[in-house]
């Protein structure tokens, strides 16, 4: 696969994302940014921990109005200070066209969430995005494998080549996970196309005690890196609380990747 490279031309490190001789990518933070305390406490933490990237989320797609939205651009901020201490490239969501732009100013990765992976007008904006940033694509809640990549396209079309594909789960009808991971996609999409390929498990299965070995699985398949959501106090989270695993148990994760990567 053709590598993508996250954070060229800034000041924190670069990481490089397809790299099939090196140990996976770990991108970890927490759902949302919450305030300055929380993510600083959590990027400080999964920096530690042996994570390559900060994620977290300033604009959040929240299936009800009611819920947390996320702090919007003065979540982009505190993401920009986080890189600024800790060193890590920062990967956030963009939701809207109109704010690739400043997402892209503040962010090292766009990332486009499963709900937005058919908003053809913002893959065209975050293709074109003018600081070049790779784009992080999650696959669509239903989305064929076929659409996913035809998605990838439009990014590419638009003149990005970096695009880092996403396997966060497809919907199915047991309510016991909150999505149903296909893994047989790494493998398949290593023959259909050269872009790298990550899981996230934490959105996958809903449910923190099974994001370790969800994650162990994944890198058994051969996929690139992973995404996975962490918080010092899971049970207080505003999102996402109940598959957020604490910085403890992300260390191990990260232990296990590289160890089961050397034996691939
Ligand atoms: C997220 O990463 O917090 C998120 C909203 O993920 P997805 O788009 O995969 O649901
Ligand atoms: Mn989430």
């Amino acid at each position: 696969s053709t590598s993508v490279v996250i954070g060229k031309n800034r000041d924190c490190t670069s990481v490089i994302v397809g790299d099939t001789t090196a140990s996976p990518v770990i991108m970890a933070g927490p759902c949302a940014v919450e305030n300055k305390e929380q993510l600083m406490e959590t990027a400080l933490a999964v920096k530690e921990a042996g994570a390559h990237v900060l994620r977290g989320g300033a604009f959040k797609p929240r299936t009800s109005p009611y819920q947390f939205q996320g702090l919007g651009v003065d979540g982009l901020h505190l993401l920009s200070d986080a890189r600024d201490e800790t060193g890590l490239p920062v990967v956030t969501e963009v939701m809207e066209p109109e704010m690739v732009e400043v997402v892209a100013q503040h962010a090292d990765v766009l990332q486009i969430g499963a709900r937005n992976m058919q908003n053809f007008p913002l893959l065209n904006a975050a293709g074109r995005n003018s600081h070049k940033r790779p784009v992080l694509l999650k696959r669509g809640l239903s989305a064929t494998i076929d659409e996913w990549l035809l998605a990838a396209e439009y990014i590419v079309a638009a003149g990005n080549p970096n695009v880092i594909l996403c396997e966060r789960g497809i919907r199915s009808y047991d309510p016991q996970t909150r999505n149903v991971l296909d893994l047989t996609c790494v493998p398949l999409l290593q023959q259909l196309t050269h872009l790298p390929i990550i899981v996230d498990p934490s959105h996958a299965t809903g449910r923190s005690e099974l994001v370790p070995v969800m994650s162990r699985a994944s890198i058994a398949v051969g996929a690139s890196g992973l995404i996975i959501e962490v918080h010092p106090d899971p049970n207080t989270a505003l999102c996402d609380g109940k598959q957020s695993i604490t910085p403890a148990q992300l260390q191990k994760i990260v232990h296990e990747s590289r160890m089961l990567t050397h034996m691939l």
